[in-house]
């Protein structure tokens, strides 16, 4: 996409500091129109118990598809909506979102009432002192349960943020929303934060993952992971699960989550629906519709 441009356009693909400014300068304008104009939408990854390989959950993730350049991947947009000032509404956007599927899914059995959904958030947007409240509000307008709703942070949160974000967290939890750390393991060694904290549960990073069933330091790492979760009562989803290999390794040390291609990426919610609905399976009617089609 970068080469139909033409030459001298500012892509995220230049190096120099000029053209990176430029580049930023032209993505939040590029996000402020994709926010106005629905450029947006979101996907849902199952997050499945491993025994059964069926849904416990799922992370809502978002998309934007720029209609000229196309998919831009959340890793570019987020972080410039972060530095704009865009995170506040692209945040609420996602979480209106995410609410109002996750409501029609328990209304039409797509889901059980067990079913969680996990949204992310970022650091500016706990710092913001009325999120609780904004929060509430929204689970009260999709008539959805804080239960059945977790939000993942990274560790970053928690060893930089204020005490405004400690009293963000705390208000969140008092809710009933799980806190869960995403990309555990990547951030800092010292793990205070878990018991100063009321973090539910911990994402371990697909870095830790991957290298899974080859013998390495990673079984150790996830072994002791599991131990430090069991003692703190916290629930672990292990990320990025990618082969039978790991999932396998998974298993054998006792983590009982995962998310990763091995069951499927992300998707829109029709197809969500369709390949991970919860009625489907219970009916039988998945091997139906397998025979059928
Ligand atoms: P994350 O929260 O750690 O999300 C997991 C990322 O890993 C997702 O990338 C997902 O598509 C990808 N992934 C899932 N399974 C596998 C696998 O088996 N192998 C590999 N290689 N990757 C896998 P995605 O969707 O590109 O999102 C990247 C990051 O952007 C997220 O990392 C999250 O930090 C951020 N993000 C995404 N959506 C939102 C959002 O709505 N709000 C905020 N604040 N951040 C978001
Ligand atoms: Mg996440
Ligand atoms: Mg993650
Ligand atoms: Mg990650």
């Amino acid at each position: 996409r970068s080469k139909a441009e033409g030459p001298g356009r500012a892509t995220i693909f230049d190096t120099s500091m000029h053209d990176r400014v430029r580049e930023r300068i032209e993505l939040e304008g590029a996000l402020r129109t994709a926010l106005a104009e629905n450029q947006l939408s979101v996907v849902y990854q199952p997050i499945v118990r491993m025994e059964t390989g069926r849904p416990v959950g799922a992370e809502a993730l978002v998309r934007w598809n720029h209609p000229e350049r196309g998919p831009i991947p959340p890793m570019t947009f987020v972080p410039v909506a972060e530095d704009a000032g865009l995170i506040g509404p692209l945040g609420d956007w996602v979480r209106n979102e995410a609410l109002g599927q996750l409501s029609r899914w328990r209304a039409d059995g797509t889901v059980g009432a067990d079913f969680y959904l996990s949204i992310n958030v970022s650091p500016r947007q706990l710092s913001q002192a009325e999120l609780p409240m904004v929060v509430s509000g929204e689970l009260m307008t999709h008539g959805v349960p804080a239960s059945a709703v977790a939000l993942e942070m990274t560790e970053s949160v928690m060893a930089d943020g204020g005490s405004v974000t400690a009293k963000v967290l705390f208000e969140l939890r008092e809710l009933g929303v799980q806190l869960l750390v995403d990309d555990f393991g990547t951030g800092f060694s010292a793990l205070g934060y878990l018991r100063k904290f009321p973090v539910t549960g911990v994402k371990i990073d697909r870095s830790f993952v991957s290298g899974l069933g080859e013998g390495g330091e990673d079984e150790e790492i996830v072994r002791a992971v599991v131990a430090m979760g069991r003692a703190l009562g916290l629930s672990i989803v292990a990320e990025g699960v990618e082969t039978r290999v790991q999932r396998d390794a998974l298993a054998a040390v006792g983590v009982t989550q995962g998310q990763g291609w091995l069951w499927g990426p992300g998707v829109p919610a029709g197809d969500f629906a369709s390949h991970w609905s919860a009625r489907q399976h219970a009916s039988g009617a998945e091997r139906l519709g397998a025979r059928n089609t």
